[in-house]
């Protein structure tokens, strides 16, 4: 789709997510998974940064959200890897004339310790987004034990996205 109207030369996108987390599942962030006794209870992998980012892309955009397009009620999705959610998403993003420049993440959780997988998480959005590791922060906030991502039961995640006119 070719966006008609205003050709901004930068847009901005924003994205949250939230997942319940349980015992038994596994536990992915930003498309890396991470020791952990808990992980997400979600349709698919649960992974809370990757479906910020594209509810970021999306936002952007103007495209909808990530339940648009990957419906819950689905059964296709159901455990899918959210990576391959994000690499359907982005050639929209490109028909759009626009390109991921710099990406900033936020993980609300309170237990594991992220900063062990910070780099490799910082890696892999770069992989995924093919943009350069110094356009992708990772930061690790806790919730000071208030609920619920400070008492365990949730996982979260907030990301901004910056798209600049590439076409
Ligand atoms: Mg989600």
């Amino acid at each position: 789709m070719t966006e008609t109207g205003v050709r901004l030369p930068y847009k901005i996108g924003q994205g949250y997510d939230l997942h319940r987390l349980v015992t038994g599942q596994k536990l992915m962030i930003g498309g890396i998974q991470i020791e952990s006794p808990v992980g997400c209870e979600a349709h698919s992998d649960g992974d809370v940064v990757l479906h910020a980012l594209i509810d970021a892309l999306l936002g952007a955009c103007a495209l909808g959200d990530i339940g648009d397009h990957f419906p819950p009620s689905d059964d296709q999705y159901k455990g899918m890897d959210s990576s391959a959610f994000l690499a359907k998403i982005l050639p929209l993003v490109t028909d759009t004339g626009y390109t991921a420049g710099n990406v900033d993440v936020t993980v609300f959780l309170e237990k594991p310790k992220l900063g062990p997988y910070k780099i490799a998480i910082r890696q892999k959005l770069a992989q995924l987004l093919g943009i350069s590791l110094n356009c992708v922060s990772v930061k690790a906030k806790t919730a000071e034990k208030f609920p619920p991502v400070g008492t365990q039961e949730a996982i979260a995640a907030s990301v901004t996205v910056l798209l600049y006119l590439s076409t």
